[in-house]
């Protein structure tokens, strides 16, 4: 069964567009994924499109109206039989979105992502209509399109056959809670600079025990957190192992 990923937006073009691209783009014209974007804007109940009002309170920035929203999610709800789905708000406020979301998500089968825009959304969606809410950084975009296109972009290319050589996937940076090792690809040798001896020399084991050296440098240099984080867990296993 594929993954249904509903995406609602008032830029409905810019997921689109993305969707088109890549990985993620063969993902969905494969079928491994089915894709449908939500324009907010048909579901506003004037003629001019209004989607947003001003803050109740007072202050600057319009505010999301509850109503387009509610009204979108009727819309599909209707579509799917009112089947489980996973809705996800992209904000700076949600926890950080991290590998094993995307891991854990990418077993989901239907996950809807709500993407903001000006000030945000009325609070009361976030209470009635929101399962878990994501930020991708300490940093605040202008709309949610583009976060909620990191996040299905990190999440589809995990399904089974989303890449051609499912074993990149398992090789990459934060899978083992390590950063990825240095890759090198033709000439061996390039304005002077040579790639290391021992990726020539076809000595398998050899080559896995450089690059697993490689990952834990890298990530102790650069990620002290996740190499602290990765010492622990071994440690963890091999008491496990000793009991
Ligand atoms: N006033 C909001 C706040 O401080 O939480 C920020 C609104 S921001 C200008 C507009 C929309 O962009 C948000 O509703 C959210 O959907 C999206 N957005 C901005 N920064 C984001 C981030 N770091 N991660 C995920 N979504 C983000």
């Amino acid at each position: 069964m594929s993954l249904k990923i509903d995406v609602i937006s008032t830029f409905p073009g810019i997921v689109e567009t993305f969707a088109e691209m890549g990985i993620v783009g063969r993902a969905f014209k494969l079928g491994l994924a089915k894709l449908k974007v939500w324009n907010l804007r048909d579901f506003a109940d004037d003629r001019f499109k209004h989607i947003d009002d001003d803050p109740y309170g007072g202050g600057p920035g319009m505010v999301i109206k509850p109503d387009p929203i509610f009204r979108t999610f009727d819309a599909l709800e209707a579509m799917n039989s009112n089947e489980p789905r996973h809705v996800i708000f992209l904000t700076p406020q949600g926890k950080p979105f991290q590998q094993d979301d995307a891991e854990r998500l990418s077993q989901q089968n239907h996950l809807v992502f709500l993407c903001g825009r000006y000030k945000g959304i009325d609070e009361r969606v976030r209470e009635a209509l929101v399962d878990e809410e994501f930020s991708i950084g300490d940093y605040v975009l202008s709309g949610g399109e583009l976060a909620a296109f990191v996040m299905i972009d990190a999440i589809v290319r995990l399904l089974p056959d989303a890449t051609s050589d499912g074993d990149s996937v398992i090789s990459d940076t934060f899978p083992f809670g390590l950063l990825d090792a240095p890759l090198y690809t033709r000439p061996a040798e390039y304005r002077g600079m040579q790639v290391p001896e021992i990726l020539l020399s076809g000595n398998h084991a050899e080559i896995e025990k450089w690059r697993l050296e490689q990952r834990l440098e890298r990530t102790r240099q650069r990620r002290k957190d996740l190499y602290k984080q990765y010492m622990r867990r071994l440690e963890d296993r091999e008491n496990e192992q000793g009991q």
